[in-house]
């Protein structure tokens, strides 16, 4: 983190986890361990279903609500979509965008991804994009030149000033939901190797303000190392952003010295 430059952001994804009741019960308890002030943002991406109540419940807590997904399109025959517009009209202010279990199960493609975060920062939603290498991908030593060609082109055409909204979120697809952390050194390499890719299309000092996430086991015995990579402005959290208790140690963990 460097918080002289940026934002230090912890997001939770939700993915298709927790009903409407359980949403205000997890407001109720992170409630009851939030310390009233606090130097990270803090953002939940919940079911677009759950987004009224999760509006409701974190109203008090300086909680903002996030959505998972977002189509590209204003209005019209795409049945099952949600718009940008109508995701900002509840009160939702994060959306994530590109996951990889959208790209993979859901055939999203750096295309769409990009159509995604133009018609999200429209609207003035914060888009979150992931970007993120397989394994193979990985062992085949060509995860620097998948990851700048995701971040190039989820940012095609995104002006300067709006650039300033956008959250990048590096999430290793090995490392997501399996259990298995990217090493402190592995998740900073890549993150410092966004805000390069960024600053070559933005400037030094654009970049320097861009906040960057590590997504991909994040919990709280590992948050405090990874946070503390200079590159690291903050978290991408499945699994542990589901407990309360947990999800508060990491937002903790960002809140170190
Ligand atoms: C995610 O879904 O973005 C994620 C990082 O999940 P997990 O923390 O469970 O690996």
């Amino acid at each position: 983190m460097n918080r002289r430059y940026r934002k230090t952001i912890i997001a939770g994804n939700w993915k298709m986890n927790k009903t409407a009741g359980e949403t205000k019960k997890f407001a109720e308890e992170l409630k009851a361990v939030m310390p009233k002030t606090k130097w990270c943002d803090v953002v939940v991406c919940v079911p677009a279903v759950n987004i009224p109540a999760a509006i409701k419940a974190f109203k008090d807590m300086r909680v903002s609500v996030g959505a998972q997904n977002v189509f590209y399109e204003k209005s019209g025959a795409y049945t099952g979509e949600v718009s940008a517009d109508m995701l900002k009209d509840l009160g939702v202010k994060y959306v994530i965008i590109g996951h990889s279990e959208r790209r993979q199960m859901f055939g999203e493609t750096d295309f769409t991804v990009n159509k995604k975060v133009l018609a999200a920062l429209d609207a003035g939603l914060h888009p979150i994009i992931c970007v993120g290498e397989s394994l193979e991908q990985r062992e085949l030593g060509i995860t620097m030149e998948l990851i700048a060609l995701q971040v190039k082109s989820a940012l095609a055409g995104v002006p300067a000033e709006k650039l300033r909204k956008c959250v990048i979120a590096y999430e290793p697809i090995w490392a997501i939901g399996t259990g298995k952390t990217a090493t402190a050194e592995q998740a900073a390499e890549v993150c410092t190797f966004i805000r390069t890719t960024v600053r070559h299309l933005y400037g030094a000092r654009i970049a320097r303000s861009i906040t960057i996430q590590y997504g991909g086991s994040m919990k709280p015995g590992n948050a405090f190392e990874l946070l503390g990579q200079n590159d690291i402005d903050g978290g991408l959290i499945g699994g542990a952003s589901l407990n309360a208790g947990d999800f508060m140690d990491i937002i903790n963990a960002a809140n170190q010295d």
